[in-house]
């Protein structure tokens, strides 16, 4: 296995904030990245982490909020039904917490590492991991669900991390302000 030191892209990387690449063909190249991703995301206490909040331009993404591991790649939401809302923290936007208003089931279309079709249903909280991801995949962050007001509250928060984004760590305390972390 071809292995890199992946780590997490930080609010104020430019890669958060692309449209992130469909895969054409999948190679053992994805396979190792998304394998990696999916440690990594482990050992970050995440619940989902998808391929630009580790530099990677490509849409691809890997969760798993304990019913399992997801490796998916160019996923797309074909059905969406209700609303729920979820205090959603972020890995790429450490010590923010925000309330999305997200649907509560959710239809998806995808390939798996091995190039095969998929489609899935789910709800609640898995739906909810979903729709972030591919947020990320759109360069969508949790940041932009938040009113003005709150946007200018954060903005302290948010330049200080701007500053940092090269930085390889951050301390663990910052991380853990939100129970979920995507
Ligand atoms: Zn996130």
């Amino acid at each position: 296995m071809n292995k890199i030191k992946l780590r997490i892209r930080f609010l104020g990387d430019d890669v958060l904030r692309k449209k992130a690449k469909p895969i054409q063909e999948i190679t053992q190249e994805h396979r190792d990245r998304l394998s990696e991703m999916a440690r990594l995301m482990y050992d970050s206490s995440g619940v989902g982490l998808a391929a630009p909040q580790v530099g990677i331009n490509k849409r691809m993404l890997v969760a798993d909020i304990g019913s399992g591991l997801y490796k998916l790649v160019n996923p797309k939401i074909v059905k969406k039904e209700g609303q729920q809302v979820q205090e959603e923290g972020c890995l790429s936007v450490p010590g923010v917490c925000v309330k999305v208003k997200r649907a509560k089931k959710i239809k998806l279309e995808a390939l798996d590492e091995y190039a095969d079709r998929i489609s899935v249903e789910v709800e609640d909280l898995l739906a909810c991991v979903f729709q972030h991801e591919i947020d990320h995949l759109d360069g969508k962050l949790i940041v932009d669900y938040t009113s003005f007001i709150k946007r200018v509250k954060i903005n302290k928060k948010i330049k200080e991390l701007k500053k940092r984004s090269k930085d390889e760590e951050l301390p663990e305390s910052e991380t853990k302000s939100c129970k979920l972390q995507l």
